[in-house]
């Protein structure tokens, strides 16, 4: 925390010029970008203490579009170290503080970029959503978040943590900013693989136009029962006002997403366990002054990971053993499969599900470290459209307790366009 940063949103303050020839409608806005999207030159930490020091060769495909569309990066944003954390506070580069009430967590993992936005730290932001980290910190916030459908936004320079779950997406002050900057980053990248081929000339901002005449609006009760009363006070009202402007709301069950947090806590430390193996001191960051053999060198450089960290690697490894694979990796995707039929099935009634994105207030700081469990919980309603690599946006719906509540809206496949213009509604 400094005088210059109040709220400690940026683990490294930077300026990379966007190119100013570039006349597009994010051009000239200013953007932070959350520290595990790659930055040439400029240091990308994944607020660990293990790439303190990394500066790395080359930029993210997001970051190089970013500065093709002509606005400028200004910084790398504090975040849940390597995206593990619901409250920026697993960072080694200590908390972020929610611009909106200071005794409170932005939420994360991307909390350094919502708080950016809504301290007016940058225009814009971009964060990386593998279980709800860009819907999470908006919704605290008071900002808007997009995780977009899997394979519309390249995942190329986005230091990984769990990858069959993970998008990048925008943060910004209104859904149209938040589309604008969605057309920028979108479409296929031949550097990503999982990038879907088609969708070049995407037209996102301009969905944002509020139009939700005959719109068919989901309710499915399983993702507001056990939310927090002023939660659902305050999303109701939002549903309520999307009526008034002709959109239906009908029931839809989703029986599945009750086993969402727990197939996913699984999947995504199986997928970490393998992915932060690469840190073993030889090719990136940190490496212990070890005078011991191979193993030695790797436990005392793996000391540098943070305790959630370490855990999820220890739990993951453990999923994947060969004695629990089938009782505990496999059950998890057999969850997953069926949470994504849930959604294909309510998707043949309506055309987008509403519900709160947390159903908590935003924490106060330091309440949920020492219980991870009520941490994992706060993820019951973002997790399933990672599950099911569906676009899901969130939207500000109102305050309660002077607090920010976020709207959470998800959609069909590749079907943004509905979902942003019916965010657009909530925000009249
Ligand atoms: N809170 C979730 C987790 O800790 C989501 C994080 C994320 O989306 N990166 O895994």
């Amino acid at each position: 925390m400094s005088a210059d940063d109040p709220h400690n949103v940026f683990i490294t303050r930077e300026t990379v010029a966007g190119d100013s020839d570039s006349e597009t409608s994010i051009a000239g806005k200013s953007v932070a970008v959350k520290d595990n999207i790659s930055t040439a030159g400029v240091r990308t930490t994944c607020g660990s203490e293990m790439l303190a020091e990394y500066v790395p060769p080359y930029s993210a495909t997001v970051v190089e579009r970013v500065l093709d569309a002509g606005a400028d990066v200004v910084g790398k944003t504090n975040m849940d170290e390597f995206g593990m954390g619901t409250t920026t506070e697993t960072s080694a580069f200590g908390p972020t503080e929610n611009p909106v009430d200071p005794e409170r967590v932005p939420g994360g993992s991307s909390g350094g970029s919502a708080a950016a936005v809504a301290a007016g730290e940058a225009d814009l932001a971009l964060g990386s959503d593998t279980g709800g980290s860009v819907r999470c910190p908006a919704a605290f916030c008071g900002v808007v978040g997009i995780k977009p459908t899997y394979g519309l936004v390249s995942r190329y320079g986005l230091v990984a943590y769990a990858n069959s779950l993970e998008q990048i997406g925008p943060i910004a002050p209104t859904v149209e900013e938040a589309a604008a900057l969605l057309d920028a980053i979108a479409g296929p990248d031949p550097n990503d693989g999982t990038t879907r081929p088609e969708g070049e000339n995407s037209d996102y901002a301009a969905a944002a136009d509020g139009d939700v005449d005959g719109l068919t609006v989901g309710i499915p009760t399983e993702l507001f029962e056990g939310a927090d009363e002023r939660v659902v006070e305050t999303v109701e009202a939002a549903i309520d006002d999307l009526e008034a402007q002709g959109a239906e709301t009908v029931e839809v069950s989703l029986p599945s997403v009750e086993h969402a947090v727990q197939a996913y806590y699984v999947i995504a430390m199986s997928e970490a366990s393998s992915n932060l193996a690469r840190f073993d001191g030889v090719r990136y960051g940190h490496r212990a002054e070890s005078e011991g053999n191979w193993n030695e060198a790797f436990a005392e450089t793996r000391e540098a990971f943070g305790a959630e960290v370490k855990r999820r690697i220890l739990l993951g490894t453990y999923a994947l053993s060969a004695g629990y694979h089938d009782k505990y990796y496999k059950k998890a995707q057999d969850a997953r499969a069926w949470i994504r039929q849930d959604f294909e099935d309510a998707f043949e009634e309506v055309d987008v599900i509403a519900s709160p994105t947390m159903p908590v207030l935003p924490f106060e700081l330091g309440e949920s470290l020492d219980d991870p469990l009520q941490m994992y919980l706060a993820d019951a309603n973002t997790t399933p459209a990672n599950l099911a690599n569906l676009p899901a946006i969130s939207v500000p719906a109102g305050e309660a307790d002077g607090l920010p509540v976020g709207l959470q809206l998800v959609g069909r496949k590749f079907d943004e366009e509905t979902v942003i213009r019916a965010a657009s509604a909530v925000e009249e």
